[in-house]
């Protein structure tokens, strides 16, 4: 049974913020004030307390959300093998739709993502070939706050140089020409170092573009995916953000100087990271959450002017971020609670008032319950997720809450996605993870440890009971093997999907 009447279908918007933690918001009762307008959206929302990402990071997450499948199932990474993205059952149910991704190739069509949109908008530079999305997240490209690095005033001069002396000999300009050409071939085979202003800039780009589209008349319904990296490592919130959010601005060339500190620390490096850069990055992040909360509240400003109140809108993240909880930063690939939780906000037409829901659900969920939700039948989609649209009727149905929700993430060296071949995935490492509101059992497939950890007397997963508890390190090998053998079967019963063509070496997702 659907909640919303067939032919009388609302707009769908899904909003990811990439690396969102929901215990760094208003609503899920965090102290600071990071997200003002998040916590009034929550006020007309169904908000999910208990909501699990699929994976990690971007690359493991979003084939869950996007697609309703687990990475391990599919034949060839992203959406590429999947039966149905959720923008194709949209597209098919009538909707026009548009996708704006702030730069991250994981979710870009390199992996499949715009099938199903009639426009993916995702701000990578194609030209400049692969890499280039994440140049700005390596370490050795955190060389401060200032838009120019040596080497770009180095080209800029040389470039400069050539021309003004070429100029009187218009025989010789094919010089300054060819000497551009030469750069720039050198440019794409180096990692050129990029500064914290390209985010800065990237993201300006971003929002502007989303504005323009919420605030032109299109033709409804429509789907409207944004998918924001402003939280997303590099931190570089602006002042105004960092004194809203914990009361103090820290100098441009230490925002810098962070930046650089944590992508060491993402790659495994933490010497010379002390305990006031770990607090000073939480605090640029919590600057960063207020940033995005600015920017979202703009838009629902936008889609108000328009008039566009009916509509699901849908709040969420692909994962969440580390702060030494467990001796990393950023977003590396393991299966600790930190990284699967993720804020989910729902809000239904017409909803005027807020409901928290404490069961357990999964981003895998989503499609099926908006198939639901909105009366459309997804025809071969094969969902792995099951249906919520109970709960949003207001059902509780507490049996379900023993579920056993799983993760899967794939690593290369340094336990990131780093160095990971999206051309042959299944040779990279990999885990997996289950849980329940009781028990969390992990694995590790690559070189067979497992954890235990007892979620109830210790939801910090502080306390690794697979020593102490060896019945349940044996059951969580068992299900490991069980769901390996699952997965295999549905990569062998698809065809293999175009193969991506970018292959990520460095930088978070
Ligand atoms: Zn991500």
């Amino acid at each position: 049974m659907s909640v919303v009447e067939p032919m009388n279908r609302p707009n769908v918007i899904l909003i990811t913020v990439d690396s969102l933690r929901p215990d760094h918001l208003g609503c899920y009762g965090y102290g600071k004030p990071t997200s003002p307008n998040l916590d009034a959206f929550a006020r007309r929302c169904h908000v999910f307390e208990r909501a699990w990402a699929a994976g990690p990071n971007t690359p493991t997450s979003f084939p869950a959300l996007m697609a309703s499948r687990m990475p391990f199932g599919t034949p060839s990474f992203g959406v590429l093998g999947a039966p149905l993205t959720l923008a194709e059952m949209l597209r098919g149910a009538g909707y026009r739709t548009q996708g704006f991704n702030a730069g991250n190739p994981y979710v870009s069509r390199f992996f499949g993502y715009d099938r199903g949109f009639d426009q993916l908008a995702d701000f990578l530079d194609y030209e400049a070939g692969e890499h280039v999305a994440f140049r700005h997240m390596e370490p050795d490209a955190q060389v401060g706050a200032r838009s120019d690095t040596l080497a770009d005033r180095l080209r800029r001069a040389i470039l400069a140089g050539t021309e003004r002396a070429t100029r009187p000999f218009p025989g010789l300009q094919h010089v300054a020409g060819r000497l551009r050409r030469l750069w720039r071939t050198v440019g794409r085979a180096v990692r050129l170092p990029y500064s914290l202003q390209a985010k800065v800039r990237l993201e300006r780009a971003f929002w502007s573009a989303v504005g323009r589209w919420v605030s032109e008349d299109r033709k409804e319904p429509f789907f409207l995916w944004v998918h924001a990296m402003t939280v997303h490592v590099p931190y570089a919130p602006p002042a105004r953000c960092q004194r809203a959010a914990s009361g103090r601005a820290i100098s441009r060339a230490r925002v810098g100087q962070l930046a650089r500190l944590v992508a060491l620390a993402n790659h495994g490096d933490l010497e010379g990271l002390g305990q006031q850069d770990v607090r000073d990055s939480a605090a640029l992040y919590d600057a960063e959450v207020r940033h995005v909360d600015e920017l979202l509240g703009r838009l629902f400003t936008g889609l108000r002017k328009r008039g566009r109140r009916r509509s699901v809108v849908i709040v969420t993240a692909d994962h969440g971020e580390q702060f030494l909880e467990h001796g990393r930063l950023v977003h590396p690939s393991f299966h600790y609670n930190e990284l699967l939780r993720v804020p989910l906000l729902i809000h239904l037409p017409g909803q005027s008032e807020g409901r928290r829901i404490a069961r357990q659900v999964g981003l895998v969920d989503l499609m099926p319950t908006l198939a639901e939700v909105l009366g459309i039948e997804p025809g071969g989609c094969g969902c792995v997720g099951r249906s919520f649209a109970s709960l949003l009727r207001g059902s509780s149905d507490a049996a379900a809450a023993e579920r056993l929700y799983v993760a899967e993430s794939f690593y290369g060296p340094n336990d990131t996605v780093d160095g990971v071949n999206w051309q042959r995935p299944c040779e990279a490492g990999r885990r997996v993870s289950f849980q329940n509101s009781r028990i969390k059992l992990a694995v590790d497939l690559t070189s067979g440890d497992c954890s235990v950890f007892d979620l109830r007397a210790d939801p910090g997963e502080k306390s690794d009971l697979a020593a102490r508890r060896p019945e349940l390190a044996q059951i969580a090998q068992r299900l490991a093997c069980l769901h390996v053998r699952q997965s295999e079967r549905e990569r062998a019963s698809r065809a293999v999907g175009r193969r991506p063509e970018l292959n990520s070496r460095r930088g978070g997702a």
